[in-house]
């Protein structure tokens, strides 16, 4: 049996009493064949086990490796050793699953580097760096529901497998179960996916947003939190092929209402955190502070990464206009420069090194960019009255760029209808989407966060297959 187990992160902050506990967890460290740092997950803290000297064989005791999982039985008792308050002074160990050193491939002692725990994701939680993240990500999980609950939104499961692809947010991968090798045809040769499962032609969603719509105007206000797919085929460090997004969805907000949630969402959720892991961030800020020692003095941040969380908690967002922002770059000392690799000009989708540098040089803080030329956004957003620009808003943070992709709708069905002709959308196809416009239409917006560029924010790591447990980026599936 067992569950009388107390967990490593329990027992730390119980006061010693000579009271026997049982505990599992898998060896960090043993020393002079008498110290064991025991782990389970609970928290990077180790407990200390005390294995009497003599009380056990030799070849038993060499059993006891590094990621070999046990079960402990003793006294819990004030710890004379400094480093930790309380130890256990074993009266049974039990092996429960040994781990040969020779084939072991996460060996402590000489400090792994990302790039290789990427390698062996199946054993990286297993360590203090990757302990942090992930218990980080389960907390900014739950806060994001408790969010949207406290404020009556209904969390809307939108589907994984769509037959739009009218979104246009990136490249799709396609759902099918024909055979890859002899496809039926139609009499032109193109592949017949009225074959097909589900009768067309279907892909993995790239965003849950048209669908949360259709639950907007029911419940006015919904979220979905789930998984989307881009075949994006760029290689970055903020891509990947599979990444998680949350995506509310109000009715009766205009854009302003949507950046007013926005900003209060990001705060609320980076407050949970520091209320909740502090003790995972301040080793997350310790490894930031390691790994910027390799750098460079001028690429190394200004603020530490708690320091950076406090501020953006405590200061309100910038909000500027895309034209602003293309001003500011023009004048910028980088642009007159020619620091710039790609060109700035009115109407560039800006690229993440225009982002950056408006969040990181100029501002120093979040940023909410309002109003984009229509031509490089979605058809769904509400054009403004100026006939350029539609009521889209990007919020840019230090270090990463865009975080957020959010606009008001267009909600007026003549406007929509003749925008989605321009863009050749099959209006025909997306008659249920068109539906809520003939049907009670209402002003609304919305926006997505991409989870795991939150998740570099929050933990300040630089990779964005570190805060993902099983990254798919191209060319890589494993596990
Ligand atoms: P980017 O320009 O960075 O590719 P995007 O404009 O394609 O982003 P949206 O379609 O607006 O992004 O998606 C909403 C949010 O989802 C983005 O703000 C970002 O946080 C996140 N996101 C988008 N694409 C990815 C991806 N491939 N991997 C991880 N997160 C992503
Ligand atoms: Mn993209």
């Amino acid at each position: 049996m067992f569950n009388t187990r107390v967990k490593v992160k329990e027992l730390l902050a119980t006061t010693p009493e000579n009271q026997e506990v049982t505990v599992m967890g898998w060896v960090r460290t043993f020393r002079n064949n008498q110290f064991i740092a025991l782990n389970d997950g609970s928290t990077n803290n180790n407990l200390q086990i005390v294995v009497e000297l003599g009380s056990y064989d030799e070849n038993f005791l060499k059993k006891i490796n590094t990621g070999a999982s046990l079960k402990v039985t003793g006294l819990l008792v004030a710890s004379l050793g400094k480093g930790q308050a309380v130890e256990v002074k074993a009266s049974s160990v039990e092996i429960l699953g040994e781990c040969n050193p020779e084939k072991y491939p996460l060996q402590l002692k000489n400090k792994p580097s990302l790039e290789y725990l990427r390698e062996i994701a199946h054993l990286r939680f297993r360590t203090n760096t990757f302990g942090a993240i992930f218990r980080v990500r389960h907390s900014l999980s739950f806060a994001i529901h408790q969010f949207f609950n406290e404020r009556g939104f209904v969390y809307l499961h939108t589907p994984i497998i769509t037959a739009s692809d009218a979104e246009g947010a990136g490249e799709t991968f396609r759902v099918s179960t024909l055979p890859f090798d002899n496809p039926p045809r139609q009499e032109n040769g193109a592949i017949d996916f009225k074959e097909d499962f589900f009768g067309r032609a279907t892909n993995l969603t790239v965003s849950g947003q048209l669908e949360g719509e259709l639950g907007a105007m029911a419940f006015s206000d919904v979220y979905t939190f789930g998984p989307t797919f881009r075949a994006e085929n760029s290689n970055t460090a903020r891509h990947l092929a599979e990444f998680w997004m949350i995506e509310p969805e109000m009715a009766f907000h205009d854009l302003e209402d949507n950046a007013n949630l926005a900003e209060k969402f990001i705060r609320y959720l980076i407050k949970y955190v520091m209320d909740h892991n502090r003790e995972d961030l301040e080793f997350l800020a310790q490894r930031l502070v390691e790994e910027e020692k390799q750098r460079p003095q001028a690429e190394r941040s200004e603020m530490g990464l708690i320091e950076k969380l406090e501020f953006v908690v405590n200061n309100q967002f910038e909000r500027i206009s895309y034209t602003e922002a293309i001003e500011v770059l023009l004048q910028s000392p980088a642009y007159k420069k020619k620091k710039f690799q790609y060109e700035v000009s009115w109407g560039i989708d800006m690229q993440s090194e225009h982002e950056r540098y408006l969040v990181e040089k100029h501002f120093k803080k979040p940023v909410i960019v309002t109003g984009y030329p229509r031509d490089i956004k979605a058809f769904y957003m509400r054009q403004n009255d100026d006939g350029k620009t539609v009521a889209a808003m990007d919020i840019l943070v230090p270090g990463i760029g865009e975080i957020v992709g959010g606009s008001q709708r267009e909600e007026r069905l003549e406007k929509l209808e003749t925008r989605m002709k321009e863009m050749n959308i099959p209006v025909e196809e997306m008659w249920w989407y068109l539906d809520t416009r003939r049907f009670g239409t209402v002003p609304h917006a919305g926006f997505g966060l991409g989870f795991e560029r939150m998740m570099l924010f929050v933990t300040g790591m630089t990779n964005i297959r570190d805060v993902i447990a099983f990254p798919r980026t191209p060319k890589s599936a494993e596990f």
